[in-house]
């Protein structure tokens, strides 16, 4: 049994957002990656602030439990992992949780020579549409620019985080009644200002309406506006944990459900979500904000599962990457197909940059 020999974090400068990647490596030589939220940011915190409480659980708490332990089940160390952990609540302690896991999930595939998509019982899509998560743009000229540039990359979608039905039919204006049109208003309303909303954005044909409520894990509002509105909902990017999602699903909160793998725990209990999703007749479209590591294991998991309809992807002018520097993969007729390379995809140059 190779056993896990180190785990190590580095922080990816970025103008636009810091991203935190974490390293483990077995025994035997063999390295995966993963990625951690990464965090809050703010212009006017220093450089690395957002993700330094997440690399310090990292480093002190959870990398000491994990090193020596077998390197092939994530099961077992995501178990240690949160018993470690028990006592400091959720938020950060996943969102470090979830780039070790991931990271793990890398290496057992990258040593069997395969992507990771198939230790999740293998691929059930040939590719997922993916759509381009607009920067907050707030007047009509950079809402086309934008939404034109994002077309015009190949994105299916596009994915506004305007409020003002104007710039919404603006969009839609734009990209033509063959490109799917989000509003993400990233909790901006109460429930009756979010049903109004609702009913504005749909004249324009939007897709879904994005957490629509200021309580952001708030189940029972989120039902009320769902239940009054035209449009579907979506959220759960804010959810950390497996039950989050289950009482999400059971309190009919969202017809779209949107996990970050960087923030509930990674891929070891990405199954478990998808699971819940399908029993829940909802459907799943990962949330994502990186184009780092994180991104890849979505990528995988939508890969692997049947209810998956939107992958979402950051559109931010001048940061169309990785701060790592890892490209994005290529978009064909709207959708990413599964990356040639084992594991989660990402090329070989970042793994020996770790050594
Ligand atoms: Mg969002």
């Amino acid at each position: 049994m190779p056993a896990v020999r180190s785990v190590e974090t580095r922080i990816f400068e970025d103008p636009a957002n810091p991203q935190l990647v974490v390293a483990v490596t077995a025994d035997d030589g063999v390295r995966g990656v993963g990625e951690c939220w990464w965090g809050t940011y703010r212009p006017s915190l220093p450089p690395g602030a957002p993700v330094r409480p997440i690399r310090s659980v990292i480093d002190e708490l959870l990398a000491p439990q994990v090193v020596g332990r077998d390197a092939e089940d994530p099961g077992a160390l995501a178990e240690v992992m949160e018993a470690e952990t028990s006592q400091y609540g959720d938020g950060i302690v996943r969102a470090a949780i979830s780039g070790i896991d991931i990271a793990l999930w890398d290496s057992i595939a990258r040593r069997d020579g395969i992507p990771i998509v198939e230790l999740l019982g293998g691929q059930a899509l040939a590719s997922i549409p993916v759509y381009a998560s607009l920067d907050w743009l707030g007047e009509e000229a950079a809402v086309r620019h934008d939404a034109r540039a994002a077309v015009a990359a190949g994105f299916g979608g596009v994915k506004l985080h305007e409020h003002d039905p104007a710039l919404v039919a603006t969009a839609r204006d734009e990209v033509g009644p063959g490109v799917a049109v989000m509003v993400d208003v990233g909790g901006r309303f109460d429930a009756t200002a979010a049903v109004d909303a609702a009913r504005a954005y749909a004249a324009s044909g939007v897709e879904w309406l994005e957490e629509p409520v200021a309580g952001l894990r708030d189940h029972q509002a989120l039902a009320v506006v769902r239940a009054g509105s035209p449009v579907p909902i979506g959220a759960g990017e804010n959810e950390y944990t497996v039950d989050g999602f289950r009482r999400m699903i059971a309190a009919g909160a969202v017809d779209v459900l949107q996990p970050e793998i960087s923030k509930f725990g990674g891929l070891t209990p990405a199954l478990e979500v998808a699971r819940i999703a399908a029993a829940g007749g909802v459907a799943l479209c990962p949330h994502n904000f990186s184009m780092g590591p994180s991104f890849f294991a979505s990528l995988q998991w939508a890969l692997a599962t049947p209810g998956a309809s939107w992958l979402e992807m950051p559109w931010l002018p001048g940061h169309p990457g990785f701060p790592g520097g890892i490209a994005p993969p290529p978009i064909d007729a709207g959708a990413v197909a599964l990356p040639e390379a084992p594991g989660l995809g990402l090329p070989e140059w970042f793994y020996r940059s770790w050594e």
